[in-house]
């Protein structure tokens, strides 16, 4: 039965037609449900006006009253502008126009009383404001004592006269309506715990505050409404796989022992040893694994990833690993290999690139159960790979598969769904972690392996080249071998390989007596493949490559990387990338070049990692620098399209969310209870709206 808050928009009076078609292609608005959680993203702050000496570069708008003294223009060509010197009791600032110049200079008058309203900006030691609004002080705006709500628009709405103040006038229509067939959403429990304000007042509030302190009571009430559901939404996911998937019990250690007692190649750290201890514990408890392996790159996952094979090998069933590329699955293949041949266990890698004859010898293998272990790219996931009885699959870096893929690797095991291990080196904020990934369990490795000297990090201006260039032959001389990373954001972009290939010419001339690689993603795989090998076996000393290099690769004797333009490269991918070195025991160090000119976001950047090596902390900075929806692999979850809370700043709200959440499906799984009854029906109504609920699923 649609309710009042499915009227299509079109009704509502100011409305129509013309403007619904819009209102529907630019921002997704259909009903009336959809335009009254469309929230402003920002308030002009007409509360209170602000003097001189009290302005802040932090301030976002305000409003200043004063009289203007004087007007001049300053500048030649684009940039000329005029300056009006503006006066209260206590100061002077500056108001300036760039546009609209010849108008502004009829429209000031020294002498008079104004209202500017704006972002104040400090240039040396005065604050200005550049295109302010101004307007003749008044009685009626001397008041004040509002805080002016701006919506989000698109270029299109505004140029067909959709603004936001347009916006602000439905929304006061709309509420006028809709006031008294706001219910509440949250259960009384929740309400009184957290000290919320009702959804009424919440949903007015956020639309048109009285009072900041209103406002921000309106925004965590409903941040926290929308983090509860999703929260309780993944938790519940997570509780009917654990009761409804049986796993199989995997309890015989028999080649795990043999391989600690006969073949491991060094002691595991203390981390290690904890993570395997946990994934064991699942695997022998009879409920299907769902679990998330988190390691910094270098924390030694691959290790782990093939001990846990063997758990699922002593119990008769066969492992898989699936990795994002050829090159990765291939180094994978290659590290355990050499592990499985000690233990005569039977190995195969399985890739787009993999010829048809053995293709089907691996799907025969596959079938019969004769192949124990099978590693390899996407390939893993056609239909024609059939186990025999896959008891564990391990996906490494899960951030370029999606949740999809991650399902269909399970479906390889229709009797009993395979335990699934998912290996990822991006440390992912707690806060997206739980998000993303809140329908899974969490391992952390949180310790790197024993021996292992931090990696110097340094910021070098392209004019200090030469002196780069010296360390880089002394590194070399002393038997050590380098990294040089280009950015190739699109590695369609003739621009940047053009500057791949100069760059590599000018090392040549730098380096005439280094044997020198080069890879990047336009090169065949087979190219590619035997340039890493040279590297990987010494046989050269330069490796000049894009980002390709970025993950797995494994060369103990690199210790130094080299990043160009790292002011192009986000932070996660500069931690990925310094984590191609400090893989052996000797110093290592990563070169951080750019040009002098650099924006704020990326001086952070550049900061943050000379300052530390600590993946979490560097994720964390990332999230709050580009919010989530930037961070890697976030792309197609869908999840991260929030519509009030924001996952890089509401992480105490979350983590209540979700606690709040779980203690509610603890003692009440299926929500009977009466005082849940609210929960329920909310429940209720968002799947059938399909509204945030089934974005997750
Ligand atoms: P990642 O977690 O990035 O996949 P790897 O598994 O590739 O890390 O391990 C990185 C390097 O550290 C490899 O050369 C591996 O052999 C080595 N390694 C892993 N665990 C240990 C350990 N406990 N002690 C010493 N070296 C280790
Ligand atoms: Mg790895």
């Amino acid at each position: 039965m649609p309710g009042f808050f499915d009227t299509p928009v079109e009704f509502l009076k100011g409305v129509g037609p013309q403007r619904a078609a819009l209102l529907n292609k630019q921002l997704g608005i259909f009903a009336f449900g959809d335009l009254i959680q469309h929230y402003p993203f920002r308030y002009e702050d007409r509360t209170r006006f602000y003097t001189i000496n009290e302005l802040t570069e932090e301030m976002p708008f305000v409003q200043v009253k004063g009289t203007i003294t004087k007007k001049e223009m300053i500048g030649v060509g684009p940039k000329k502008r005029l300056v009006a010197y503006f006066k209260d009791e206590t100061g002077e600032m500056e108001l300036v126009w760039f546009q609209g110049i010849k108008w502004m200079l009829e429209k000031t008058q020294p002498g008079v009383a104004y209202v500017a309203f704006g972002k104040p900006v400090k240039y040396g030691k005065r604050f200005s404001i550049a295109h302010p609004e101004l307007e003749p002080l008044t009685e009626k705006n001397e008041k004040g004592g509002y805080l002016q709500p701006v919506y989000p628009i698109t270029e299109v709405l505004r140029k067909r006269h959709l603004d936001s103040k347009v916006l602000v006038k439905l929304q006061q229509e709309l509420l006028a309506l809709a006031k008294n067939k706001i219910h509440e959403t949250l259960p009384a429990t929740i309400l009184r715990q957290f000290k919320f304000i009702s959804k009424r007042e919440a949903i007015v509030n956020i639309h048109f505050p009285k009072h900041n302190e209103r406002l921000e009571q309106a925004r965590q009430r409903l941040k926290f409404e929308e983090l509860f559901y999703i929260q309780l939404r993944l938790l519940k996911l997570k509780l009917v796989k654990k009761e409804k998937y049986k796993g199989q019990i995997f309890n015989n250690a028999t080649l795990l022992t043999q391989f600690y007692n006969e073949h491991l190649p060094f002691q595991l750290t203390g981390a290690q040893k904890r993570v395997i201890k946990e994934i064991y514990a699942d695997m022998r408890s009879g409920k299907q694994m769902n679990r998330l392996l988190q390691g910094d790159v270098g924390s030694g996952k691959t290790i782990v990833s093939f001990v846990c094979m063997l758990i699922a090998l002593g119990g008769h069933a066969q492992g898989a690993l699936m990795a994002p590329t050829e090159i990765l699955a291939q180094q994978h293949y290659k590290t355990l290999s050499k592990f499985a041949e000690q233990m005569h266990i039977t190995i195969a890698l399985l890739t787009g690139s993999t010829k048809k004859s053995e293709r089907k010898e691996i799907h025969e293998g596959l079938r019969e159960g004769s192949l124990k272990i099978l590693i390899g790219t996407h390939a893993l996931l056609e239909e024609e790979v059939q186990f025999k009885n896959l008891g564990l699959a391990i996906v490494d870096e899960q951030h370029r598969f999606g949740v999809a893929q991650r399902s269909k690797l399970w479906e390889k095991n229709t009797e009993v769904h395979p335990h699934v291990l998912v290996m990822t080196a991006t440390p992912i904020p707690r806060t997206l972690a739980m998000t993303l990934y809140g329908d899974l369990d969490v391992s952390v490795i949180d310790e790197l392996p024993s021996g292992r000297k931090p990696i110097k990090t340094i910021h070098k201006y392209d004019s200090h080249r030469l002196e780069v260039n010296g360390f880089l032959q002394q590194q070399i001389k002393s038997g050590r071998q380098v990294y040089i990373v280009y950015p190739l954001i699109d590695e369609s972009e003739k621009l940047d390989l053009k500057h791949l290939m100069d760059g590599y010419e000018s090392i040549c001339r730098a380096f005439p007596d280094e044997a020198i690689s080069i890879v990047h993603g336009k090169m065949k795989p087979d190219a590619k493949e035997y340039e890493m090998t040279r590297f990987a076996k010494g046989e050269t000393s330069i490796m000049v490559a894009t980002t390709v290099i970025e993950v797995g690769v494994d060369v103990p004797n690199a210790s130094v990387m080299v990043i160009e333009n790292a002011e192009r490269f986000g932070l996660s991918q500069l931690h990925q990338l310094r984590g191609r070195v400090g893989r052996g025991a000797e110093q290592s160090y990563c070169i951080l070049m750019t040009s002098f000119k650099l924006s704020a976001d990326s001086k952070k950047r550049i900061e943050t990692m000379v300052r530390t090596n600590n993946g979490f902390e560097i994720a964390e900075t990332d999230l709050q620098l580009r919010g989530p929806g930037d961070l890697m692999g976030t792309q197609q979850s869908g999840v991260l399209d929030l519509l009030i809370a924001d996952l890089g700043k509401d992480a105490k709200l979350l983590q209540a969310a979700r606690e709040t959440a779980l203690q509610i499906l603890e003692k009440d799984p299926d929500l009977l209870h009466p005082d849940n009854g609210v929960i329920r029906e909310q429940v209720g109504r968002m799947r059938k709206s399909m509204v945030n609920w089934s974005r997750i699923s």
